[in-house]
């Protein structure tokens, strides 16, 4: 201990350091909210001491990468939100089979709320579906504990294990003692077994008895996990993850007389931990965030070991089933379930009558998609055509926002392609298809459609908005910056590929009706839409002076500015003229170019600072 000193950490910067402290060789991820931090700490702090981390082009690639350090017998760890667990499911299933050498552990960030998330996938179901334990933190330094436990326990038993955490435990900050890490444990060199690495069905076959002997020797050894037991009453909660610090409050501070066992392993359940504990109860409340995950199984271990108790939790709608928990949906339940009052309901609040602006989501000033949704808007509109918008996950998804109105469809990472060929073929070719999708979800599972497209010749207009980094989780590098897209795209054979500059407005305009015609004509078109993120270009030219302004002597009041290209450092005056922040705009351009009356004018050399923008 006497390296170990107390931080304020975020959970992620915990977890990544709690890898490093148990010795990891490698870690691999792709970004997605809540999980980001953990790779970036490592980028930043791990290659000092010898760490290999990486931002993959998706969860799969990610996982092949980790998984397989661990199979040659390396220490590592895979990152990703809940959702981009799918997209690496097919390793997932098969490395519970194959088992690993070196520790590994999978973190999964779930997003319970679905505060930036299409669903609120809970993915201890993995786990169970899998055969791969789960671990579940409570808090950050909790989190930091249990990654190194978890990597310890994957290889005692030449396993995988995941780790779930959830948005409050990946985002909040809290007291860490962090300690020097480990030196990283790398293979000495990949040992074949292709017996045991090569799933062939011969082979797959007798892993599957295999897998399920490890399992009950894990189901043993998850007894020994550090589960929490505080005895005190006859009620007993039962919780796992950040639901136990909100029945610790409950306890502690709101008189709820309650023992309680926090389960360190949802997946699977220690057993014989549980029904101690449920034995000396004469009502149990489970506490859970997600799904009954929990519960079910606990019904059912009960039901064997012919112990009958009172059980309720989200199942008789005890607690929400919607979001996440909070410490007042906690105390509704637990008051339901045991009869008392709620005190949190006679706290007196104060009531201020104030309700703060709504916010509707915006592009940022200055955002090279906003301008690609206009002049993807004005090209289809004059050319009288009606195209379905088949969009993708990136922040152009903010494209289905008035006034662009140009998101149809949204559904998960690289979607935009094949739902797109899906409705093209499914409408008999009626449909004119044009799917919107970023570079880095171009990279991460929409060049496999692209190669569909072509080989099953599904005409369509593909907009790859490149804005040179993945934007949308806080600027993550991806392989855009080394690998050409348009190379890609003319290898793979379509039928027209071009290039061009959002913030150049006309000529934006004029290619996407030139390819809406090669569409028409049968053919695959795709048009780079190419400027980097303003968010990220104002960053690395700090102390840019230029902007526009607007001459109010000149303006006429049209609003096309601030109605139609929606940058929010225009503000629309009470006489209706426009008016421009000066402390927003970033000097893109594109209002200049809209303006019909020219009064929108430059400030500073607007020129020199677009072309050092344009590098990047
Ligand atoms: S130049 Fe115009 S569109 Fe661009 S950021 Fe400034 S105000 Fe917004
Ligand atoms: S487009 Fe030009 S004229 Fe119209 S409101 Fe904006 S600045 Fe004024």
């Amino acid at each position: 201990m006497s390296n170990c000193i107390i931080r304020l950490m975020l959970g992620n910067h915990a977890i990544a350091h709690g890898a490093m402290e148990a010795g990891i060789a490698v870690a691999a991820g792709y970004p997605g909210t809540p999980s980001s931090e953990i790779i970036e700490y490592l980028l930043d702090n791990g290659r000092e001491f010898g760490v290999y981390a990486e931002w993959s082009s998706n969860e799969k690639v990610a996982y092949e990468v980790a998984y397989g350090a661990a199979l040659a017998g390396a220490r590592s760890i895979v990152t990703m939100k809940h959702v981009g667990l799918n997209v690496a499911m097919d390793p997932l299933m098969s490395s519970a089979y194959t088992g690993v050498k070196g520790g590994f552990v999978i973190i999964t960030a779930d997003d319970p709320g679905m505060w930036s998330s299409q669903n609120e996938q809970d993915n201890r179901w993995v786990g169970l579906h899998a055969y791969i334990p789960v671990f579940e933190p409570y808090d950050p330094q909790n989190a930091k504990d249990l990654v190194k436990l978890a990597l310890e326990f994957s290889e005692r038993h030449g396993h995988p294990v995941m780790m779930r955490t959830v948005t409050r435990v990946s985002h909040v900050r809290g007291p860490v003692t962090v300690c020097s890490p480990e030196k990283p444990r790398y293979s000495e060199g990949y040992v074949k077994e292709p017996r045991r690495h090569a799933l062939v069905p011969a082979n797959a076959r007798t892993l599957k008895g295999e897998l399920l002997r490890r399992w009950s020797t894990i189901e043993e050894d998850v007894e020994d996990a550090p589960h929490v037991y505080i005895d005190g009453n006859k009620n007993l909660i039962i919780t796992s993850g950040v639901a136990f610090t909100y029945a610790l409050e409950a306890v502690k501070n709101y008189g709820v007389k309650a023992s309680i066992l926090n389960v360190v392993t949802p997946v699977p359940l220690p057993r014989k931990v549980i029904t101690d504990a449920v034995t000396r109860a004469d009502k149990v409340i489970v506490i859970e965030e997600g799904d009954p995950v929990l519960e079910q199984q606990l019904k059912a271990l009960l039901y064997d070991e012919d112990i009958r108790v009172p059980i309720m939790g989200k199942m008789e709608n005890l607690f929400n089933r919607v979001g996440e928990l909070t410490i007042n949906s906690v105390m509704d339940g637990l008051t339901k379930a045991l009869g008392i009052v709620n005190p949190l309901t006679s706290i007196k609040t104060i009531s201020i009558d104030y309700s703060p602006p709504q916010r509707p989501p915006v592009f940022c000033p200055g955002c090279p998609h906003a301008a690609s949704f206009y002049e993807l808007k004005v090209s289809t509109a004059r050319s009288g055509a009606r195209p379905v918008f088949s969009g993708d996950i990136g922040c152009y998804s903010l494209g289905i926002n008035n006034p662009f109105n140009e998101q149809d469809l949204l559904t998960n990472m690289g979607s935009s392609l094949g739902l797109g060929m899906g409705i093209y073929h499914g409408t008999n070719g009626k449909t004119l298809v044009i799917p919107i999708i970023g570079d880095s979800t171009f990279f991460h599972t929409g060049l496999p459609a692209l190669v569909n497209a072509v080989y099953n010749k599904t005409p369509m207009l593909i907009l790859i908005l490149d804005n040179r980094v993945t934007a949308m989780t806080g600027g993550q590098p991806n392989p855009t910056s080394m690998i050409s897209i348009e190379n890609i795209a003319k290898a793979v054979g379509v039928d027209y590929v071009r290039t061009i500059d959002p913030f150049d407005t006309k000529k934006a305009q004029d290619t996407i009706t030139e390819a809406m015609s090669v569409v028409k004509g049968g053919g695959v078109a795709v048009i780079i839409m190419r400027r980097g993120c303003a968010l990220e270009a104002t960053r690395l030219n700090r102390g840019h002076v230029a902007r526009y302004y607007v001459d109010a002597n000149a303006c006429r009041a049209c609003g096309i500015c601030y109605n139609l290209i929606a940058c929010p450092a225009i503000v629309p005056l009470e006489n209706r003229k426009a008016w421009i922040d000066p402390n927003m705009c970033v000097g893109c351009s594109v209002c200049a170019q809209v303006c019909p009356y020219n009064a929108i004018k430059p400030e500073g050399n607007v020129k020199e600072w677009l072309g050092k923008w344009a590098e990047m």
